[in-house]
């Protein structure tokens, strides 16, 4: 599989240039949208983690590459996160959801949390037909916020955004799924999920597909998630185990970092690199993309950062003999498993 970084930035977009301040930040490095990737596999399916201000121009080079003759259409899958606007702000402006034909399957995380004793519904099915509906459906279920569809419809309310979400013609379906399943399978490409600690969960993709030669190749994406220390750290190995490539969330210094700017923040849902390669390390991580780069921090504080982090990585590797290699995201990037 193919994996393009189109946007790395946390939290708010980031433009390079001058503010009405002194202060001028350089972000062209490392890139000012916010959060996408994007996977074209072996089999030619296409895949998009996340719908950041990088998903727009992501929809033009996807324009540039075919499929939009009207006639078969575009077929590819976005998978969101965690419905964050830094996430999800983009869609609005991802003109192959615009174009009818188009054939577009958003996925995210149900908040269908539990089905009543007696009601003779599975709890996918009750997914299916009620996870746009919030609230305790008597004698039904109990729903905490929103389905997918919801929350991207509300972002496109008239107040809100001009074109409500019924213009993107190109989504044919939302679909929603309880964390920690796997939502798509076919006999070389497996996507499966794990909830991450965020405030409301954020959820995990691990992407495997099986090569022509028998082996497989591994792909995680968990971007904006806290490790605990309540054995959470243990289920983010196991979900990273054998990974070719993981790309997480490192916004924050280390804990108790000998760097005071841009302090690690309990409770607000990020990771650092320390904890991120000490996880890597222990699941035998090939290779680690670092992400969502905190937004106040400009080109030189990330080169800084980058080089800090292959320094712990080689450090790790003297102490435990375990090699991951570490990297900054970088939008623009390309890697090929
Ligand atoms: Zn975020
Ligand atoms: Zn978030």
């Amino acid at each position: 599989m193919r994996i393009g970084i189109a946007g790395a930035r946390g939290s708010i977009p980031t433009p390079t240039g001058k503010t009405l301040f002194e202060r001028v930040m350089e972000t062209t490095k490392y890139g000012g949208n916010t959060t996408c990737v994007y996977v074209h596999a072996d089999d030619g399916t296409e895949h998009i983690l996340d719908a950041g201000t990088g998903i727009r121009d992501l929809g033009v080079y996807l324009a540039t590459q075919g499929g939009f003759n009207g006639k078969e259409g575009k077929k590819l899958n976005l998978y969101i996160s965690h419905t964050h606007w830094d996430h999800i702000q983009g869609l609005p402006f991802f003109v192959p959801a615009y174009i009818p034909g188009n054939k577009i399957s958003v996925y995210g995380e149900a908040k269908v949390k539990s089905i009543h004793p007696g009601t003779k519904e599975s709890l996918e099915s009750a997914i299916a037909e009620h996870s746009d509906q919030p609230g305790n459906l008597p004698g039904l279920l109990r729903v905490e916020g929103d389905g997918v569809r919801t929350v991207l419809g509300k972002q496109q309310e008239f107040r809100n955004f001009p074109a409500p979400l019924e213009l993107l013609k190109g989504i044919e379906g939302y679909y929603d799924f309880i964390a920690g399943s796997t939502i798509y399978e076919t006999s070389t490409l497996k996507v499966d999920t794990l909830a991450l600690n965020h405030p409301g969960n954020s959820i995990s993709y691990r992407f495997s597909e099986r090569k022509s030669d028998g082996s497989t190749k591994v792909l995680v994406f968990s971007t904006d998630f806290e490790p605990d220390q309540n054995g959470f750290d243990d289920k983010v190995i196991r979900f990273w185990e054998g990974a070719d490539l993981v790309i997480a969330d490192a916004q924050y210094e280390p804990r108790e970092s000998e760097v005071k700017i841009n302090p690690f923040m309990a409770g607000w849902g990020h990771s650092d690199y320390r904890t991120d390669l000490q996880m890597a390390a222990a699941a035998g991580v090939k290779k680690l993309v670092l992400t969502h780069h905190e937004p106040k921090m400009g080109d030189s504080y990330h080169d800084a950062l980058e080089q800090r982090a292959q320094q712990e990585a080689s450090a790790i590797e003297t102490e435990t003999g375990r090699k991951v290699q570490v990297e900054l995201a970088k939008e623009g990037t390309w890697y090929e498993l």
